[in-house]
């Protein structure tokens, strides 16, 4: 697949020829091209989408049902976050930590699992 980032970006501001970088924003990794002459930076239009995405998602309340099985009880994670952290690779594997963080408060937690992309 070709990026359009592989292609040569010129600066709009100063022409010069832009390089390719990373940025990391909200612990969100940007691939930029960024112009060594005057640090003008153009942000690749996929990671601004799921950037976007990624905030609409954040923070969003979902109402999900207990089942209890066996012992313990299960809550069903939505679909549209797992499809988001799968598509961010940020799932490497189904285990996750779990923490009941505060009274009437659970976390869970990918971090720890998660591999650098
Ligand atoms: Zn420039």
């Amino acid at each position: 697949m070709t990026d359009i980032f592989d292609n040569k970006i010129l600066c709009k501001k100063c022409d010069s020829k832009m390089q390719k970088a990373k940025i990391v924003k909200n612990g969100f990794l940007f691939r930029v091209m960024i112009c060594p002459k005057c640090n003008e930076k153009i942000i690749h239009p996929v990671d601004e989408q799921e950037y976007h995405k990624f905030i609409n998602l954040k923070n969003k309340e979902f109402k999900v049902k207990m089942r209890l099985v066996g012992n313990s009880y299960a809550v069903s994670i939505p679909k549209e976050i797992v499809l988001f952290m799968r598509e961010q690779e940020k799932i490497m594997d189904n285990m996750v930590r779990l923490c009941f963080e505060d009274f009437g408060r659970l976390s869970l937690n990918f971090e720890e699992l998660k591999k650098q992309r």
